[in-house]
């Protein structure tokens, strides 16, 4: 992909917005390169929360008071600025607790329509044994167990698309695993250990060949590129808040209008419902149909911060910054001996971090030395077992952009890692 010419982001105002980035941890300033586990919060966020608990607070969606009415007004216009931020139209951004929950929410609200919830509408998406639904080989649990409950609860097959050694998916593979028992192809836009941006387009062309659902895993992609939701084609996708620089417990369930109304609810309860008998309850439309409870208000406020932080930023800039980082990343890892770079290759278009394992040296014993110099990665398996096991390994390093990250602190980290080795020998 040819990343458009932007104006650069002002880092240093950027970071003047994220205080918590200009400590020492162990006697060395800072390089948080954990982005891709959760990003840090920009002031305005944190403004935002405040501003919301200190003035407005009251519940949402009832209550004849002030205050509840303008707590309603900000926690919908929360959703629309966040819905705007993804291309979503009315009603088809519900609010989760974050994408593992917008997956299991998608996932039991099929098996539901299985059992024949939703009356007629929800027909469409009743599995059947051998049904099949494929996914890829390099997701992240997230979008794999509920996949498997869901299969294990309806007699459905699950089939995977593999990873090739590069990192790529096997698309002559997806070509010949799409097919006609082919129901619900569930993939991730990008991959959270490789950062290799997946093929949508074709994915969906494929599954929609087939009239198949499609559920993208859309976390990793909408903190870092410009994504119109709508345009992609997919049916459903999920994203998370904390990892965009929005707060903890939000995240975004993303659905077509329509698929989204005929879809039976899989959490149920107060705030979701029309009309209530001691038999029998008429549900809402979405998004409130999927809103069962208590929503995370102030979350969503804060959420809302975020998407216009990083809409002011820019998305193309933001995604031209996090490239080059990534480049430096890699280059760098792969000028040091001993060092296995995950998804090593320019074929595919890329987010701003990279995977590596360290000859000799534990994953884990990598992160603690680096920390040791104020470089904070993820080490482990990144909740990607399978990918691991594809590439032979139980753990790798991954050090992650974000709009904060610097050069510098790119250099830092590679300073400290040509360092590894050596210690360890
Ligand atoms: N999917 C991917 C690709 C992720 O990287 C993550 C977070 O690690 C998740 C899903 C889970 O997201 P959440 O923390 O919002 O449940």
């Amino acid at each position: 992909m040819t990343v458009p010419a932007v104006t650069p982001l002002d880092l240093d105002a950027i970071r003047a917005d994220f205080p918590l980035l200009a400590q020492e941890v162990n006697g060395h300033p800072l390089a948080y390169l954990d982005s891709a586990a959760t990003s840090q919060k920009p002031q305005q966020v944190i403004d935002a929360e405040v501003e919301f608990l200190t003035h407005t607070n009251a519940a949402v969606h009832r209550g004849a008071h002030t205050l509840a009415a303008e707590s309603t007004d900000a926690f919908e216009d929360a959703r629309d600025a966040v819905a705007a931020f993804v291309g979503a139209g009315e009603g088809e951004l519900v609010w989760t607790s974050g994408a593992t929950a917008g997956i299991n929410l998608i996932a039991y609200a099929i098996g539901n329509a299985t059992l024949g919830r939703g009356g007629p509408a929800a027909r469409r998406f009743a599995l059947h044994p051998d049904d099949e639904i494929v996914l890829t080989e390099s997701e992240h649990h997230a979008n794999l167990i509920p996949w498997q409950e869901l299969a294990a609860r309806t007699g459905a097959r699950l089939r995977h698309i593999p990873v090739l050694d590069d990192g790529q998916l096997d698309m002559a593979a997806a070509t010949e695993l799409i097919g006609d028992r082919t129901r619900i192809v569930a993939f991730p836009h990008v991959s959270n250990v490789l950062g290799i941006i997946n093929p949508i387009d074709d994915l969906v062309a494929l599954a929609r060949g087939v009239d198949a659902i499609t559920v993208m895993d859309a976390c990793q992609s909408v903190p870092h590129l410009s994504i119109d939701l709508p345009a992609t084609g997919v049916d459903f996708a999920v994203f998370s808040g904390h990892k965009m620089l929005g707060p903890y417990g939000i995240g975004g369930l993303y659905g077509k209008h329509e698929l989204l109304n005929a879809l039976p609810p899989f959490l149920t309860g107060g705030s979701m419902i029309t009309t209530v008998t001691l038999d029998e309850a008429q549900y809402l439309p979405s998004p409130q149909r999927f809103e069962a409870g208590t929503q995370p208000v102030s979350q969503a406020v804060g959420l809302a911060a975020a998407a216009r932080y990083l809409r002011s930023l820019g998305m193309d800039a933001v995604h031209a910054h996090e490239v080059d980082l990534e480049r430096r990343m890699r280059d760098g890892l792969s000028e040091i001996p001993g060092i296995r770079l995950l998804g090593d290759t320019d074929a595919a278009p890329r987010v701003g971090l990279a995977s590596f394992a360290v000859e000799g040296v534990h994953a884990h014993d990598v992160g603690q030395f680096l920390d040791s110099r104020g470089v904070a990665v993820r080490v482990g398996h990144h909740c990607a077992q399978p990918l691991h096991r594809r590439f032979g390994l139980t753990a790798s390093v991954r050090a992650s952009a974000s709009v904060y990250t610097t050069p510098d602190e790119v250099d830092r980290f590679l300073d400290a890692t040509r360092g590894v080795r050596a210690f360890f020998g």
